[in-house]
């Protein structure tokens, strides 16, 4: 074999004489480079990641970058795991970066990803310990004790969180007085207290009276379900959250739990049993999908919709059917997707604590990720975005807002849309 220059003999070494499986491989054949002296990473700062429980895939990453492109964080900013990991790499301590609070725990990546490399689990994990350090942006952190000190990351009085229902004449009882019922509708935090989250509430208590559900609420005895701040780092918050609210449904004889909010279905389904919780739970789309006909959809709307798929009901859940199937029920709306839809949908950056870290992300990024989406809604040509994740709406309307759309698109809950066509 010719001698290449640039190699320097020496390093090269050969065996005289192996037989491996029967076939002859002396000399050449088994030619090998000396060891390479590894000297431009600190593999101590990805150990610190993989030592860490729930942190180990971080270490399985090989660099193949195919997370980047699907990054909801990454197209209006610098990020996504193959970068994370390459930056710790070279020096960077997760647990002090600022890198440890932009991910939204949106899973795109780990859709794609040939090594599973799992920032769901890495995130929380890593966030955790960082956490117990004191190392958490000031506003997540007031988040976490209006959780703490109210029962919702919104510092509203808790004895208020039935207050929705005051000045309307829908029934919507509570368990309390009611005891047991088919569905126990868990309304959680945003369509308690938030102005926009109680329209969507109201109109899905108006559309469960019209279908004759036997259906009740916890009211003030409803605790927030804690997934985003579980997601964010706050374990033992979650914890005691969810021991809450599984010791408060075992009170009543329910069926099933009906959840507006996909963060609660992800927490019901995945997390709650974990600390003893038995029931199903499903989301009010795939709930009322199948019973449209029995709704009297009598008035034509025509709008041109485009749906927003939540990363928790979609990617994290699977559900990407029933809210198509509920708005192509509506008489006069012309359903057209955005190019990033469905298995890929884009992030509203809300999901893993993202809900309270805009203050902090404006610092990282080009514009919010709802700005970024709500530029996709417009380009479709579409007059009404519709969503069914509480985090959505005030979210969204914002971003028309801010990128000067108002006028050209307005922010919807399906339901809304839903009882609009019934009037
Ligand atoms: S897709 Fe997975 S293995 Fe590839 S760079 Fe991203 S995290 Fe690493
Ligand atoms: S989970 Fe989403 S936001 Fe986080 S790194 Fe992966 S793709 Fe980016």
């Amino acid at each position: 074999m010719g001698s290449n220059p640039n190699v320097d003999p020496d390093r090269i070494m050969e065996k005289e004489h192996v037989i491996q499986d029967g076939m002859d491989i002396s000399g050449h054949w088994n030619r090998m480079f000396e060891q390479r002296v590894i000297w431009d990473y600190t593999p101590e700062l990805i150990d610190k990641v993989t030592e860490v429980e729930g942190g180990e895939s971080f270490g399985w990453c090989y660099q193949c970058a195919q997370c980047i492109p699907v990054c909801p964080v990454d197209i209006v900013g610098d990020y996504g795991p193959r970068r994370i990991y390459r930056r710790v790499q070279t020096g960077e301590d997760l647990f002090e970066s600022k890198d440890l609070w932009q991910c939204t725990t949106c899973m795109n990546c780990l859709r794609v990803c040939p090594k599973e490399v799992d920032m769901i689990k890495i995130m929380p994990a890593v966030r955790q310990e960082a956490i117990l350090k004191g190392n958490v942006p000031e506003e997540l952190q007031k988040a976490f004790e209006n959780t703490f000190d109210y029962g919702n990351p919104l510092g509203e009085s808790p004895k208020k969180r039935a207050a929705w229902l005051k000045g309307s004449d829908v029934n919507v009882p509570l368990m309390k007085e009611k005891k047991k019922a088919d569905i126990l509708w868990f309304v959680e935090c945003y369509p308690s207290y938030h102005p926009r989250g109680i329209e969507a509430s109201l109109a899905l208590a108006k559309v469960l009276n019209i279908l004759n559900v036997d259906f009740g609420i916890l009211g003030a005895e409803e605790k927030c379900c804690c997934d985003s701040q579980r997601l964010a780092g706050e374990v033992g918050l979650f914890e005691e959250f969810a021991e809450h609210n599984i010791k408060t449904f075992k009170r009543y004889k329910v069926k099933d739990v009906l959840v507006t909010d996909p963060h609660a279905l992800n927490a019901f389904r995945k997390e709650y049993p974990k600390y003893g919780a038995k029931f199903e739970t499903i989301h009010y789309t795939t709930f009322l999908a199948p019973k449209m006909g029995e709704l009297n959809l009598a008035k034509k709307l025509d709008h041109r919709v485009t749906f927003h798929d939540p990363c928790y009901l979609g990617r994290h859940n699977g559900e990407y059917d029933a809210p198509r199937d509920m708005l192509k029920a509506i008489p006069g709306i012309d359903l057209i997707e955005m190019g990033r839809c469905r298995e890929n949908s884009y992030c509203c950056g809300g999901g893993g604590g993202g809900m309270w870290l805009d203050g902090f992300m404006a610092d990282h990024v080009s514009e919010r990720l709802s700005e970024r989406r709500v530029e996709e809604a417009v380009e479709t040509g579409a007059d009404v975005l519709a969503v069914c994740c509480p985090y959505e709406v005030s979210r969204f309307e914002d971003a028309v807002k801010s990128t000067g759309n108002e006028g050209k698109l307005v922010v919807k809950d399906i339901i809304e849309l839903v009882v609009e066509s019934m009037e």
